[in-house]
């Protein structure tokens, strides 16, 4: 039963967790199914908020009920109003009870600095089949690891060469999160993705569901990024790349071993599933010793041990994950496709870690990004609008309180954002078919995004002012 490496507890911990978050987002249709059955009723607004609280745990705002006996219920309104308030209660929970664990694992940190790297930058693709690789399919610590996503995975190059600099200049100037001349490095990874089960339908759609496509583009992008700050810099040698590919059928991933002198070769990789079979009938120790082997034999020369260490525990952790899939959904999920509740669009979603619940559109103005929510309004076409529901679209801008000014700033670009999605995808919000909520969160604090407002209707604090 399963692989000795397997950490169980966790996986049905974390089964718990992907459980209770989506049947909240799932039952909403069926609620509302419900309450709609109910309008015609005497005493509806009571029935309908008794029912609400009873299986939402919040009510329904009332001006909607109200004017139920007039027209007909505004279901489109209800559903997005449903959505958000579930998206709401899932960030702050988050927040506060810390179900992936939390703020700072000082102990995986210090283990990634021992491998040799002082920060891990992660792109994976903005597929919310990929929503969950850094705290599921890789068991990697959220609060260790900066995650941005980009469709494609084709990560912005000046941006992370922005990145690049901070961090270095951090390390120079406060010593964190080590000090400049310790010999460490930045390591930025691509995570591509493919499916096994129907490569050349559910792969990823921005690269035509083609595999080495996917694979080769993220290795371009991750080049340029050594490029960009070699040129400039000529300090390439504190950037280690990584290029990594996920089977969204399996979770299981596969590693584009670099090779002793730093190259990564796109059509050639270690595949866990493989190092799963070779290993599941092993001791613990004599596994994660093979493991090691495995990947020095891949690398196929001298690679750095940290590396192989890094490595090796993206292995073992993933080891987990295949086991977590074949447990809870037979070896290969159900949701082949895109099945996500609500699109998020801007920067942060600190708090989003579950596949297939967020499609993300990385927008930090309105001009960039507009191409990734194309993508994600063609997604819930398909997901939401086909039923006659709304698109959710939840627009986050985080930002740093420590900066003055800063939190009006990102109120003023939700507020930008928000009027840009409207104007782009006018006929849908003309019918009610496309809803915004708007948040910003303090990303100097492990604390909840707050809400500024939304497309449905005025909230109390607005009525306030
Ligand atoms: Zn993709």
């Amino acid at each position: 039963m399963g692989h000795p490496l397997t950490n169980r507890e966790r996986n049905q911990w974390l089964w718990t967790y992907d459980n209770q978050v989506k049947s909240s987002f799932d039952k909403i249709v069926e609620v509302l199914k419900r309450i709609s059955a109910l309008q015609h009723e005497p005493d509806f607004e009571q029935k309908a908020q008794a029912l609400a609280l009873d299986s939402f745990g919040f009510s329904l705002p009332e001006e909607v009920l109200a004017k139920a006996w007039v027209t007909q219920l505004d279901m489109r309104s209800l559903f997005a109003w449903c959505v958000f308030e579930t998206y709401k209660r899932t960030s702050e929970d988050f927040f506060t009870s810390n179900p992936l664990g939390g703020e700072e694992d000082t102990a995986f940190d210090s283990f990634v600095q021992d491998c040799g790297f002082h920060l891990l930058d992660v792109t994976p693709c903005a597929d919310g089949r990929l929503a969950h690789a850094i705290s599921y399919a890789l068991r990697l610590p959220f609060s260790s690891v900066r995650r941005r996503p980009y469709a494609g995975a084709m990560f912005d190059v000046e941006r992370t060469v922005t990145r690049w600099i901070k961090t270095e200049h951090r390390r120079h100037r406060e010593g964190v999160p080590n000090q400049a001349h310790e010999d460490t490095r930045y390591l930025k990874v691509v995570i591509y993705h493919f499916s096994s089960l129907d490569p050349h339908h559910q792969g990823c759609a921005a690269h035509g569901s083609n595999d080495a496509l996917a694979a080769s583009s993220g290795l371009n992008r991750l080049h340029d990024f050594r490029q960009a700050v070699e040129n400039s810099f000529c300090c390439g040698a504190s950037v280690t790349l990584l290029l990594l590919g996920l089977d969204t059928d399996t979770d299981a991933i596969r590693i584009h071993v670099p090779t002793a002198d730093g190259a990564t070769n796109g059509n050639r990789w270690l595949d866990a599933r493989e190092v799963y079979s070779q290993t599941v009938t092993m001791a613990p120790d004599a596994a994660r010793e093979a493991i090691g082997e495995r990947v020095r034999q891949e690398a196929g020369g001298a690679i750095e041990e940290g590396m192989v260490r890094f490595i090796s525990r993206l292995l073992e952790n993933n080891i987990s994950q295949i086991d977590f899939v074949r447990q809870f959904h037979k070896g290969a999920y159900g949701d082949a496709g895109h099945a996500e509740r609500f699109i998020g669009v801007g920067i942060g979603f600190k708090e989003i870690h579950l596949r297939n619940l967020t499609y993300f559109a990385h927008m930090e103005t309105v001009e960039e990004g507009a191409a990734d929510l194309d993508v994600g309004i063609k997604i819930f076409k398909g997901l939401n609008i086909s039923r006659g529901l709304p698109v959710p679209v939840v627009i986050r801008h985080d930002f740093h309180s420590s900066v003055p000014g800063s939190r009006e700033r990102a109120v003023r670009s939700c507020e930008r954002i928000a009027a840009a999605v409207h104007g782009r995808y006018q006929d849908l919000s003309r019918q009610g078919l496309l809803h915004t909520l708007l948040t910003v969160r303090d990303g100097d604090h492990h604390k909840p995004p707050e809400v500024l407002g939304s497309s449905l209707l005025r909230t109390p604090m607005e009525e306030a002012h």
